[in-house]
């Protein structure tokens, strides 16, 4: 059994998902995915590219290639 992976490591290919940070005063919002159904992968930096690459992800990817759904 792997130990836990950091919060902060990115999704690669070997370990698909979504990924995303909040962004503090000196940083903006930051979020990454890894499709483990098609392998596409995105990148996005602030608040409101950051939910849209979610809404995307949710929509389109990872859980989405399940049931049916495409
Ligand atoms: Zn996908």
């Amino acid at each position: 059994m792997r130990r836990k992976m950091p919060a902060d490591l990115y999704p690669t290919e070997d370990k698909p998902g979504l990924r995303v940070r909040g962004g503090t005063k000196y940083s903006s919002s930051q979020g990454d995915y890894v499709c483990g159904g098609c392998g596409a992968e995105d990148h996005a930096n602030g608040d409101n590219n950051v939910k849209a690459l979610v809404q995307d992800y949710a929509d389109n990817h990872g859980p989405a290639h399940r049931g049916g759904r495409q």
